[in-house]
């Protein structure tokens, strides 16, 4: 079965909670704190496995959960980071927000994504010593990891795309172009799963050409196969429309060739402005009185697309075709990426309203969801993005609310990996 399309969830460790904890030791007095920091949660991690060809292992598995971090321990143990789980896809998945359907990343390169950041580990008592605060008795919890719910699907890089009605040839002309053997036979629908093939047309000259499952009328509006398998040449960079022109079916070329222009136009007319080269086959059953052939020639070149005669089965005109098939491509802009369009929604973070104010002596704790997610989206290095921190954390009210618990000058700020001193 082929599957170019899932929505999975993911979801990355949650972070270890920092460890309270004392040293003991015979003959020490009293023991500074020595709680460790719990380990960072696992990340999900998309990579790339040119083994793959379709999305299959996802339609049985949905849900993937990266290992947690382990707690700190006393005597400074920091407990260990949750491992990062790597999922494997096929090159060309283009992985999308299931909400919004914006991209979030297009999977054609080489580089591992992280899709879903692990949760930082907590800070064990230890980091909260201070001269006047020697026997700290609390630490953090540890930040949940990020999740999120996705839309896998499977774009293949070809440079060229086949495209025309059922029958007419494409795998054919797959099959003896290049090392591709797909199923070629004289029904429709025949090929059920996009094949790609590699033509080399000379040394260090070649280009990859997909061949997908029958265009026919309706597909753009869902109707029979073709629809679903649009996808896999939306990135090519030339499309190769084969027409039958020999008559064998009892249809006329010149309204295979618009049904077709037509179904393209309907799914994207991106898709449908893109350069196209046309070929007429099985030019080897043509009926010498026939004049399809040159009616259609006529057609095409009205439109300003190039025209060549060919015959799949008699390979008669094919390597002449892909010659000219590479030369275009040298023309032509190179495999589409998709450029990411996803943005964080901040408004989703919550309200600062739910903050927690912890108060162990002058130290202050502050927690909540919406302040880790501010967190998540803050540099710390950068001056700016500190800056922005400050005015979010002054706009959120945080310090009325301190000074009404009666917050001191002088007194710590807590608030997770960070600690201030107060100042009015
Ligand atoms: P597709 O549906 O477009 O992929 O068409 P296929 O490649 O499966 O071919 C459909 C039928 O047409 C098969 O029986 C092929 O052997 C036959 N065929 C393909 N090209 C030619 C050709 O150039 N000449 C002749 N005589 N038959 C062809
Ligand atoms: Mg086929």
């Amino acid at each position: 079965m082929f599957i170019d399309k899932v929505k999975i969830t993911v979801a990355a460790g949650k972070g270890g909670d920092g460890a309270v904890a004392f040293h003991r030791e015979k003959y020490v007095a009293a023991g500074g704190p020595d709680g460790g920091d719990g380990g960072h949660g696992g990340s999900i991690v998309l990579r790339v496995n040119d083994h793959l060809t379709t999305l299959l292992d996802f339609r049985y598995k949905r849900k993937y959960v990266a290992a947690p971090g382990a707690n700190g321990q006393g005597s400074r143990c920091h407990g260990k980071r949750g491992e990062d789980l790597i999922i494997q896809v096929p090159r060309g998945t283009v992985v999308r927000d299931a909400a919004t359907e914006a991209i979030i990343v297009d999977m054609s390169g080489d580089e591992d994504f992280v899709l879903a950041r692990g949760g930082r580990g907590g800070w064990g008592n230890k980091h909260f010593a201070t001269p006047t605060r020697q026997l700290p008795r609390f630490a953090k919890a540890g930040l949940p990891g990020e999740s999120r719910e996705v839309i896998l699907e499977l774009k293949l890089l070809a440079d060229v795309g086949l495209v025309g009605f059922p029958n007419v040839g494409k795998s054919t002309l797959l099959s003896v172009t290049s090392n591709a053997r797909p199923k070629i036979a004289n029904y429709h629908f025949t090929t059920l799963f996009p094949n790609l093939g590699v033509i080399y047309v000379d040394e260090g000259v070649s280009f990859v050409m997909a061949d997908i499952p029958g265009i026919i009328e309706g597909a753009a509006e869902g109707a029979g196969l073709g629809h679903d398998f649009l996808r896999h040449i939306d990135r090519c960079r030339l499309l190769v429309h084969i027409v039958d022109v020999s008559g064998s079916e009892a249809r006329d070329p010149i309204e295979d060739f618009d049904k077709i222009c037509a179904e393209l136009h309907e799914y994207s007319v991106d898709l449908s402005n893109r350069p196209m080269i046309v070929a007429a086959n099985k030019c080897d059953l043509l009926d010498p009185e026939s004049d399809n052939l040159e009616r259609l020639r006529a057609h095409v070149e009205e439109l300003g697309c190039e025209f060549y005669e060919i015959s799949a089965a008699t390979t008669q005109g094919t390597r002449h075709l892909m010659q000219v098939i590479a030369q275009r491509l040298q023309t032509l802009p190179p495999i589409t990426v998709y450029e990411p369009e996803y943005v964080k929604p901040l408004e989703k973070a919550g309200s600062p309203d739910e903050l927690e104010i912890e108060h162990y002596g002058d130290t202050w704790v502050i927690s909540g969801p919406w302040l880790e997610r501010l967190i998540g989206d803050i540099f710390f290095d950068d001056y700016e993005s500190r800056n922005y921190f400050d005015r979010q954390l002054r706009k959120s009210g945080l310090f009325e609310r301190l000074e009404a618990m009666g917050i001191q000058d002088g007194d710590t700020v807590s608030i997770y990996d960070w600690e201030f001193e107060y100042e009015r």
